[in-house]
């Protein structure tokens, strides 16, 4: 499968039944002011949509509870997970618009998003495979007692999300959320509206009641904050920038007791130590983990960490790399770095490119370039060599095809290098040396890290993204398990019954 220049009407049209507010398992205009979208591959008008404001973000909350309390919170586990497998395979079935939608909205090469947008429905199986195998405790089992801990849903969810992976970012909120019994209000990203709309629609085709999948537009100001501090809402999920989940972290105290799950963001350490450097395939699996998604994605390794004296040769093996990862159209089957997704983004990344030429060697990787429209929000992935230490490019986040390369002098200073950031989300580390690497990983404070003994092994175990696997954001990274059993369990809360008999 993949979308191609050919199919963009049919996303276009796509999108204007894709216009306002969904609530109730209907659109609702009326609310905000219009907000403007444009496609980031050519700067071309995608028309508006009508924001929400707060009276729009309280009705869809009224609407979550409503549904919660009569409908979706009293089916039985077996109806939810029959429910959630149908829409599981719609979302399959609808995997061309998804991808359509995500390439007009933010960039997302065409090639790439049908390739993860494939296995989308896969989160939907996962969180609702648990109904069966996610249980509640035991806690005592005598003659005359008997004490177990239900597993009982929050209530009504509210989840702010971000633009970066339109598809699998809702779906990593709605899915355990949806899965644990709970209805939810999500508040889409000012960016990929029209995706996240087409997500609740399908839920509701699907068959599963009106109000229990909720989406508002609109500003994060106006709309998110609204929801975030709603002191209707039992759980509030915010995927986005550190800055914006203290912001949300605030105004949900503010209101009520509820608890928060922050998944914010990262700047993320690769540390390749010295017997890596011998397998020249290393290259494209670090290039890869830095660029994909045009840098796009929180756990991007943007920070190269190397033995002093390797720089020539990792500059060397990221522009061989970088001959395979074509700059371009998404629309173009060849692409596999397209814009970056918004006017004011590529300004913020601009911003970084002209910093790292002031105070480091910055360093054209020189991928090949397809057709792109000089109107598009391109930038060229490049690598900056020769900071010093603590600079501003090594700490914050970019979100955006710019790596750091950063010299070490032996493990505990891999580790101190490793750790001098804001962030700790997650980490790999390269080499054969398990004693090496065991201490590079339980030094370095991440939710997650990486150990690659050799290139094969980094090959055969697949994708780092799956439901399987859960962690906890470390420092300004987040709060909160994601993920898993452990992220499953999160959206629900424990209540303690005691039969005396
Ligand atoms: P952002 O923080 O600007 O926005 C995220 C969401 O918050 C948007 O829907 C936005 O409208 C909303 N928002 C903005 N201000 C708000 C406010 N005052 N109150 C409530 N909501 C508000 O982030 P972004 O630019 O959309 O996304 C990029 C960021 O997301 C990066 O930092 C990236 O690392 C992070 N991210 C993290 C993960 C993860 O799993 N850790 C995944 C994807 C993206």
């Amino acid at each position: 499968m993949n979308q191609s220049r050919a199919d963009i009407p049919r996303g276009t049209a796509l999108m204007t039944s894709l216009r306002a507010s969904w609530i109730d398992g209907r659109t609702v205009d009326g609310g905000g002011s219009a907000m403007a979208h444009r496609n980031p591959a050519n700067d071309a008008d995608l028309g508006d949509t009508e924001t929400a404001d707060v009276r729009i973000v309280d009705l869809a909350v009224s609407s979550a509870r409503r549904c919660f309390e009569h409908s979706w919170g009293l089916l039985s586990p077996y109806d939810r997970k029959k429910l959630l497998l149908v829409y599981a395979n719609l979302i399959d079935e609808h995997a061309e618009e998804l991808t359509l939608l995500e390439m007009l909205e933010v960039g997302r090469p065409g090639t790439d998003a049908a390739g993860l947008n494939a296995s989308a429905g896969d989160i939907l199986r996962s969180y609702a495979l648990k109904i069966d195998t996610v249980n509640g405790d035991m806690f005592r089992s005598e003659e005359r007692r008997m004490g177990v801990v239900l597993r009982r849903a929050r209530g009504v969810v509210g989840a702010i999300v971000p633009w970066n992976v339109p598809v699998m970012n809702v779906l990593l909120r709605v899915a355990p959320a949806l899965a644990a019994g709970n209805t939810i209000v999500v508040k889409a990203s000012e960016l990929c509206p029209r995706t996240t709309l087409l997500l609740a629609r399908l839920a509701m085709e699907a068959g599963l009641p009106d109000g229990a999948f909720n989406v508002v537009i609109g500003e994060g100001p106006v709309a998110g904050a609204r929801l975030a501090e709603h002191p209707d809402l039992n759980l509030v999920a915010f995927t986005g920038s550190s800055v914006t989940g203290h912001a949300v972290a605030r105004a949900a105290a503010s209101t009520s007791f509820k608890p928060v799950l922050l998944e914010c963001g990262g700047k993320s350490p690769q540390v390749v130590l010295d017997d890596a450097f011998d397998d020249e395939r290393i290259w494209p699996l670090l290039f890869f983990s830095a660029f994909w998604n045009t840098g796009q994605w929180c756990v991007a390794k943007t920070r190269l960490l190397i033995p002093r004296g390797r720089e020539q040769q990792a500059i060397d093996g990221l522009i061989a790399a970088a001959r395979d990862w074509q700059v371009g159209d998404p629309a173009d089957a060849s692409t596999r770095l397209g814009p970056i997704a918004s006017r004011a983004q590529l300004a913020r990344v601009q911003g970084y490119y002209t910093a790292a030429s002031a105070t480091g060697e910055l360093v054209d990787l020189d991928c090949p370039r397809g057709i792109t429209d000089s109107s598009g929000y391109y930038v060229s992935p490049s690598i900056v060599t020769g900071l010093p230490r603590g600079s501003v490019l090594q700490t914050e986040e970019v979100f955006g095809p710019l790596m750091t390369v950063e010299l070490f002098d032996d493990l505990d200073d891999a580790i101190a290098l490793a750790n001098d950031t804001a962030f700790g989300l997650s980490a790999s580390v390269w080499t054969a040396r398990s004693d090496h690497g065991y201490k590079l990983a339980r030094n370095i404070r991440a939710g997650g890290v990486s150990i690659f003994s050799s290139v094969d092994a980094a090959r055969s175990t697949g994708p780092e993204l799956g439901t399987a696997r859960y962690f906890e954001p470390q420092k300004e990274s987040g709060l909160g398990v994601d993920g898993g059993e452990h992220g499953y369990l999160a959206y629900t809360t424990p209540q303690s019954l005691y039969f005396h008999n």
